[in-house]
């Protein structure tokens, strides 16, 4: 994977370099779901967003020793994703959302990754299946 290192322009039209984690996208897919595609750090509603504003961050970021694993990775939107950088999480955000933060990724991913699986591979259950046929 080439694109982990990608430039941005942030509000104040100066470049930051946003750095992409690099994840399985089933992972990826599943931590969407676990957050409810909601930004953790201002919770916005990142259904209709475009792809490239819905990232995941590192709550321990990777400069500090966070790896990549979904304990340590949450839900976020671009703007939120770039403002924070490599800041400590207590620097960035208040109580509240660290607890918010603290009880998704205490979630067991498994659930959300076997669903993320099925809803890549196409497999989800078709309700029709279960219908008798006239
Ligand atoms: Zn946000």
């Amino acid at each position: 994977m080439a694109r982990n290192t990608r430039k941005v322009e942030t509000r104040h039209g100066s470049r930051n370099t946003y750095k992409g984690v690099v994840c399985r996208k089933d992972l990826r897919l599943a931590i969407y779901l676990r957050d409810s595609f909601r930004c953790v750090y201002c919770c916005r509603d990142l259904h209709g967003a475009q792809p490239k504003d819905i990232t995941l961050d590192h709550v321990k970021p990777h400069a500090d020793g966070g790896d990549n694993s979904p304990a340590n990775l949450v839900t976020a939107c671009r703007a939120c994703n770039c403002s924070r950088q490599d800041r400590p999480l207590n620097r960035f955000c208040g109580p509240e959302t660290r607890a918010d933060i603290r009880r998704l990724t205490a979630r067991k991913i498994d659930r959300y990754r076997r669903l993320a699986k099925a809803i890549i591979e196409g497999s989800t259950e078709d309700p029709r299946a279960n219908l008798p046929m006239d």
